[in-house]
């Protein structure tokens, strides 16, 4: 039987997916987290392409069934770039702009107290100039495939929410690498579930 399990340990930041073939017995025992973490860095590689799948899900799903917040037209939002930094998805009709994050969940109806975010750098320098995005929070369970779309608008967004983390250790690939992540606490009731 195909066991789930998602895990947010890895020093590098990324949200490790990592499926393992358990039996019926030790699925039910929860035995597969120990299993995952023996097998975590020969699917190193392998979890990183997992996360990007992750987040083209969580995009996919806002441009498909989700207007746009400001003009209200259904179909408009379309995806940027995935080297686009600041925003994932644009308005082709007004020009809107909104970050998406997407993240697997056990229980998609309740917005989690954190999440992973991405480079705190430019992060932080946006919260310097009081820049902020609204943002849809796609949620997903994996066995089976469920999701929730939540929608936080920019002007009800605070430093709080951002959190920096360590900094990559000197043997990891991207050694120094800030990342941050967002703490949702404070904001949990603010947030809108679109579907
Ligand atoms: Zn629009």
């Amino acid at each position: 039987m195909l066991h789930f399990d998602a895990q947010r340990a890895d020093a590098e930041g990324l949200l490790l997916v990592v499926f393992t073939t358990v039996s019926s017995s030790s699925e039910s025992t929860g035995s597969g987290a120990s299993q995952t973490f023996s097998r975590l860095k020969p699917l190193r590689v392998w979890m990183a392409t997992a996360r990007q799948n992750l987040g083209a899900f969580g995009e996919e799903r806002v441009v498909k069934q989700c207007s746009c917040p400001r003009c209200k037209r259904m179909r408009t939002l379309v995806r940027l770039p995935t080297n686009f930094k600041c925003a994932d998805v644009i308005c082709d009709f007004c020009g809107y702009l909104a970050q998406v994050k997407a993240a697997t969940v056990k229980d998609i109806s309740v917005v989690p107290a954190q999440v992973m975010g991405a480079a705190w750098g430019p992060q932080r320098e946006r919260m310097e100039a009081a820049i902020y995005f609204p943002l849809f929070l796609v949620l997903a369970t994996v066995e089976p495939v469920t999701h929730a779309i939540y929608y936080l608008s920019a002007d009800l967004q605070a430093p709080a929410m951002f959190k920096p983390r360590n900094p990559l250790s000197t043997t990891a690939r991207r050694a120094g690498w800030t990342g941050f992540h967002y703490d949702l606490r404070a904001v949990r009731a603010a947030f809108v579930r679109l579907i």
